[in-house]
């Protein structure tokens, strides 16, 4: 819709506008309308791409690009008679451009989960400030026998790289869904749709256990946050399971490294289930600018590129990761 906008106003600047001024404007004129109308629509490609740090990258290079023409046209306006009609009709176009740009931006909603831009009428809004679109909307995971058959999915394919638990399968760690303000109560801090997952792990030593010093027996709970999509549930409850993992093996990494290896669970699980949303989920996942979940998860990536999964997990049962 804004790019149909666009090519009108340039296409009635061409026809209509141009030919009221003299000749003599003609050089400076398009250049100095080209630089008010590539403002908003540079905008516009800094509100698709989401991230901190292309979000800058894209700022910087809107602005650079806006100032050159500016520039330009300005430096040409000494050389040719001023036309105070082309000067308005100018301005004009700008504030234009700048009110619908805005509209526009006000208007545009993203699915929470796959990112895409939503149509008003395919909106779906979840009571936590969530926007899903129809078909992340008729994914969602939410039936114990949906949430059973990815669990088995997910561990066994953590176990075939190598990653071994107290109870073989986790059969008895209960999976529970809850919403963004059980899940704040639960980590006792303020609610966050950005926090997907949550590991309770509670540890029990045995009067043998204590006699022996052998290691405690582990009980966990995994609470994963409602309205996920199938391949979003499973790169959660993969990076929850690593967590069980690293508490059951009592490993205390620091905190880039703790997330990292749990986010090389998801990245894992991201590449197994083979859906259309697999490509987005890893490239959220590798461009990540958090220095705990990003930073943490590239390091972690680096190593397993270097010494594969057994060799990543010795590394952060040695506490060398
Ligand atoms: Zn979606
Ligand atoms: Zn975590």
């Amino acid at each position: 819709m804004y790019e149909v906008l666009f090519c009108f106003c340039i296409l009635l600047h061409w026809r209509v506008f141009l030919p009221l001024v003299e000749s003599s404007c003609q050089i400076w004129f398009p250049m100095l309308t080209f630089a008010f109308l590539s403002l908003p629509l540079l905008r516009k490609t800094d509100v698709k791409i989401r991230k901190q740090n292309e979000k800058r990258e894209t700022k910087r290079k809107q602005e650079t690009v806006f100032y050159v023409f500016l520039r330009v046209s300005l430096a040409n306006i000494g050389k040719f008679k001023l036309s105070l009609k082309a000067l308005i009709l100018s301005v004009f176009t700008f504030i234009c451009f700048l009110v619908f740009s805005n509209a526009f931006r006000r208007t545009k909603i993203f699915c929470s989960s796959c990112s895409s831009i939503m149509a008003k009428e395919s909106q779906y809004a979840l009571p936590d400030g969530r926007y899903l679109c129809s078909v992340c909307r008729a994914q969602v995971i939410s039936q114990p026998d949906q949430i059973l058959k990815i669990k088995k999915l997910v561990i066994n394919r953590l176990i075939d790289e190598g990653v071994r638990f107290q109870e073989k399968r986790l059969e008895s760690v209960p999976i529970e869904i809850v919403n963004v303000n059980r899940l704040a109560q639960l980590r006792n801090q303020p609610p966050s749709i950005t926090q997907k997952g949550l590991t309770l792990t509670r540890s029990e030593m045995t009067l043998g256990g204590k006699l022996f010093g052998s290691t405690p027996k582990m009980s966990h709970h995994i609470y994963i946050l409602d309205n996920l999509i199938k391949i979003e549930f499973a790169g959660t409850l993969a990076h929850e399971i690593m967590h069980v993992w690293q508490n059951e093996n009592q490993i205390k990494l620091a905190a880039p490294q703790c997330e990292g290896l749990c986010n090389l669970g998801s990245w894992l699980a991201y590449n197994t289930i083979k859906s259309s949303k697999t490509p987005y989920f890893l490239k959220v996942m590798q461009e990540n600018p958090d220095p705990v979940y990003g930073d943490g998860f590239r390091h972690v990536y680096s190593k397993y590129q270097q010494v594969g999964w057994e060799g990543v997990l010795q590394l952060a049962r040695s506490g060398q990761l």
